[in-house]
């Protein structure tokens, strides 16, 4: 179950990710009482495979110890899995996918998170994860509000504003703090790490959101996702036999502005297919794709985030999202 602490174990911030669960075994909430409440929550390891949020969080607290200028509540999340460098375990569920209620022992303690920070109120709520393919640093936001935006900002000069899935963590917090998700490139980086810990020595010292100075932010909006239909089988390797074929660099293409004169995959097959689902997971594969001449193509140009080089994640989450630029915001 839950298990939720008032100080740091023993040794704690001497261990690696793959070894957190020698002493936390479970999901554990740990809060840390600083100068300045409310509480800055961070939540680390949700994704156990996405080990820069823990090198940060550890950086973090060995850096400022028992002189915290705010209070920290720390989520320490999928231990099990972080210890195969996995992002979750094929016996459990993504937790950053129970946030929204459910049946599950995982999202029961989802719902114990959530209200035992919603009655302690929050700062803001940052939520660390790391890409499988090479992406600029960026934050994701659930809401156009004020101090969301300031965290977005505080965090990178791109932000990505999304609606879907909303049984992520950052989506649930946002219903009573502002709340991002904070997306650190690729995982065990030093650069990403020491990225990262400047970026929570911000908000820890800041008073309030509205301090944050109003820099230019480009702002873009998911408006569907991309995704490859279980049956499909795909190949990196034009020699192998397969329904679909992805060029080995696609994840050049992230954040860049992607023309509908672009392939995107090549077809392989009759079975090779494609399909786009919108905000709401309703199909809309003819609203944003088409094939011409063994290809799959864009119909209108659009700019692709999350492209990773890694099939299996490919398989089980995405092929990629598609974005378009908030122009009145940015
Ligand atoms: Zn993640």
């Amino acid at each position: 179950m839950l298990n939720v602490l008032d100080h740091l174990p023993e040794g704690l911030l001497a261990l690696e990710s793959t070894e957190l669960h020698t002493l936390v075994p479970s999901l554990t909430l740990i809060h840390l009482q600083g100068e300045m409440d409310p509480p800055l929550f961070i939540s680390v390891l949700l994704h156990g495979n996405e080990t820069t949020s823990w090198l940060v969080v550890r950086s973090l607290l060995k850096k400022y110890g028992r002189a915290l200028p705010r209070s920290v509540s720390l989520l320490i999340g999928n231990v099990q899995a972080a210890r195969q460098r996995q992002r979750h375990l094929p016996d459990q569920p993504d937790y950053n996918r129970i946030w929204a209620g459910g049946d599950g022992v995982e999202h029961r303690m989802a719902q114990l998170v959530l209200q035992e920070l919603r009655s302690r109120g929050v700062f803001a709520c940052l939520d660390l994860h790391n890409n499988t393919g090479r992406n600029p640093y960026y934050g994701c936001i659930p809401r156009l509000e004020p101090d969301f935006l300031s965290l977005a900002r505080l965090f990178a000069p791109i932000a990505v504003y999304y609606t879907a899935p909303q049984t992520v963590l950052a989506y649930a917090f946002s219903a009573f703090c502002p709340s991002v998700i904070l997306e650190c490139g690729l995982p065990d980086l030093p650069a990403s790490t020491a990225y990262g810990l400047a970026f929570l020595e911000r908000c820890l010292h800041l008073k309030s959101l509205g301090d944050v100075p109003q820099t230019p932010l480009e702002l873009l909006h998911t408006i569907a996702v991309l995704k490859v239909p279980p049956e499909v089988t795909l190949s990196f390797d034009p020699l192998t036999a397969a329904d679909l074929y992805l060029p080995l660099d696609l994840d050049r293409w992230n954040f860049q502005a992607l023309p509908t004169t672009q392939a995107i995959a090549r077809i392989g097959s009759q079975q090779g297919c494609l399909l786009a689902l919108d905000e709401s997971g309703q199909e809309c594969t003819e609203q944003f794709l088409h094939q011409a001449g063994g290809a799959w193509y864009l119909r209108q140009p659009l700019i692709p985030a999350m492209l990773t080089l890694n099939a299996e994640i490919i398989r089980t989450d995405c092929l990629c999202y598609l974005m378009e630029r908030i122009p009145s915001l940015g």
